[in-house]
């Protein structure tokens, strides 16, 4: 367990009581005495599709000329340990990627004024229905139905991380998915810079930076874990749906 003073933002839950920010507020408890909630509560996700070449070649895809880009719902995200329950769907993939939070509103941000924008870094699952995904052009089912965005466990700051990141996804404790931050197509700072050219970004607002090679297909009893280095490790168990 990380010691407090090196997160960023936290939520957690005692009792009945949310404690919104509880550890940018200096403080702290221990873990087991606390049930951690989604560390944010963003206003966007905004997320990047095919952000890395081999995952890009093995869902047959090209890669695209300009970044490619779509929207999460923020009533998509749980928290770590909070199941996510599978839609009706032949096939619901994980996709671990990094999470970059944004710490203050912003607007046109130059690639080069970047880090001072953000907050800091957690673990996001990109859930996917990848049946709709196949069906439908805009994804809302594919990726905006309830549960389908795990974040956390917390965000920790900048200063504290050493890049590259290596973000790793296991299912039922077994490697599938390993990338590191040097292989996205679009760095971190031209992300924010595209993303802040068309819409304002905000405090606790999320950009998902895309998922490595090796994404399969989730089943109900299964447990996945996102885990990147110098951050922690964001783990789900996975439902059956309840229609
Ligand atoms: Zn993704």
């Amino acid at each position: 367990m990380r010691s407090g003073r090196f997160v960023a933002a936290g939520r957690v839950r005692r009792g009945n009581f949310d404690e919104d920010t509880a550890y940018s507020k200096g403080r702290s408890w221990p873990v087991e005495e606390v049930r951690l909630l989604p560390p944010v509560r963003p206003r966007n996700i905004v997320c990047l599709g095919r952000n890395y070449a081999e995952h890009a070649r093995e869902l047959g895809h090209t890669i695209p000329e300009r970044p490619l880009l779509f929207l999460k719902p923020p009533s998509s995200v749980v928290g770590p340990g909070d199941p996510i329950v599978l839609p009706p769907s032949p096939r619901v993939d994980y996709e671990g990627e990094l999470a970059v939070v944004i710490g203050r509103r912003c607007r046109n941000v130059s690639p080069r004024r970047a880090e001072d924008v953000i907050l800091g870094y957690t673990c996001l699952n990109d859930v996917t229905d990848r049946d709709a995904q196949g069906w439908e052009q805009n994804w809302v089912r594919a990726k905006g139905f309830d549960t389908s965005c795990p974040l956390g466990p917390w965000v920790v700051s900048p200063d504290e991380l050493e890049f590259p990141l290596v973000v790793e996804t296991r299912l039922n404790g077994e490697l599938r998915q390993r990338g590191d931050t040097r292989l996205l197509l679009l760095g971190i700072p031209e992300t924010i810079a595209e993303i802040s050219s068309f819409m304002a970004l905000d405090r606790g607002d999320v950009i998902a930076t895309g998922t490595p090679s090796g994404v399969g297909p989730l089943r109900a009893g299964d447990t996945v874990q996102v885990s990147i280095d110098g951050i922690g490790c964001l783990a789900n168990p996975v439902r059956a749906s309840s229609r």
